[in-house]
């Protein structure tokens, strides 16, 4: 079977490339190396192009023949998309279009959609289950509840099934530090704690201490991204099995705050690194935490890295390894 993977030289995209080929699938990622690593694609060519080029595309899909599509690439930063949004609807949301557009030109209905949970915004409960009203806080989050109402529409029109997956907060790297997240500018907190112990960055900060959680500190649901891998891996097969559309939380179900994360981080680096509180970072919910029962229930995924340290240390192992920061 063949798949073919956008934004497969990414963090996300290059996990399940790399799942995706030990598991025998022939994959080809096409990636317009905007943030992306040529060396981060593990299996399967590369074709550089940008999913705005519509004629590469459409001479990708008439090539490859794909069976599958997995659509990974996309803008992801949150306050960049809050100053930028014409770039996030443009890429996030018609580019997008313009890959379900050759889906259905070449007649490649199964489509496996990155989401996340920034789609519930402030969510009124905890854990979040799909059912939650979808009520995005930033452009980042609305370009993808986009893209989501779009595929709704247009499977209901015809022959496309989907599945949309919602991340919450995917974190780790591969075992062997072969791939991990590569990003000059990463944001996120493992990344910035590691990066932080291995004296990279002379400080963490911490976003706010004063919200209405038991440390103060922001409660999120990490999950190790080929945990993540593996739900995009049970998904295709339930697409291959005539699955109908559907869309699944991805995560574990159980959340930490940041305190907990960066108390967690020093102990498996075994560096007391510095870390300074100072304010609230705009748009960030107090807690995210995922009810995926459904992921569970529904296509039998079994996490075999719900462990905080070990999300940590892969991610770790693999900044060591990072030379180009
Ligand atoms: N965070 C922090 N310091 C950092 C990076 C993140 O305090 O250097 C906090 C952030 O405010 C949020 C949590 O850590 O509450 C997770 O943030 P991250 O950017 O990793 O993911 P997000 O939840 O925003 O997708």
């Amino acid at each position: 079977m063949r798949v073919l993977v956008t934004g497969g030289a990414g963090y996300i995209g290059s996990h399940v490339v790399k799942a995706l080929g030990e598991s025998g699938y022939e994959v080809l990622t096409y990636d317009n190396l905007s943030y992306g690593h040529p060396d981060s694609v593990l299996c399967g060519d590369l074709v550089a192009g940008d999913l705005a080029d519509t004629q590469k595309l459409r001479q990708v899909f008439a090539s490859f023949r794909p069976d599958a599509v997995m659509h990974f690439a996309a803008f992801i930063v949150v306050p960049e998309s809050v100053k930028e949004p014409l770039k996030y609807y443009r890429n996030n949301f018609c580019n997008a279009l313009n890959l379900i557009d050759a889906c259905l030109e070449f007649k490649v209905n199964r489509f496996i959609f990155s989401s996340t949970a920034a789609v519930y915004g402030i969510p009124g409960k905890i854990p979040v289950n799909e059912e939650e009203p979808l009520e995005p806080i930033n452009p980042y989050g609305r370009s993808k509840v986009m893209v989501e109402n779009a595929l709704s529409d247009i499977s209901a029109a015809g022959d496309l099934r989907y599945v949309s997956l919602r991340y919450f907060n995917v974190s780790g790297a591969d075992e062997k530090a072969r791939i991990g997240q590569n990003r000059k500018d990463a944001t996120h907190l493992i990344t910035v704690a590691v990066r932080t112990a291995l004296g990279k960055k002379p400080y963490l900060e911490i976003y706010g201490i004063d919200y209405p959680t038991p440390d103060g500190t922001c409660v999120r649901d990490y999950i190790h991204v080929d945990d993540l891998s593996d739900a995009h891996l049970v998904s295709l097969r339930y697409l291959f099995d005539n699955g109908r559309s559907e869309i699944f939380n991805c995560g574990y179900g159980h959340g930490y705050s940041v305190k907990e994360v960066v108390d967690a981080a020093k102990r498996v680096t075994g560096v007391d690194f510095r870390v300074i509180n100072t304010g609230r970072r705009e748009g960030d919910p107090p807690a995210l935490v995922a009810d995926s029962t459904k992921l569970r229930n529904t296509l039998g995924w079994k996490p075999g890295h719900d462990d905080l340290d070990y999300i940590i240390r892969t991610a770790f192992e693999w900044e060591k390894k990072l030379r180009n920061d």
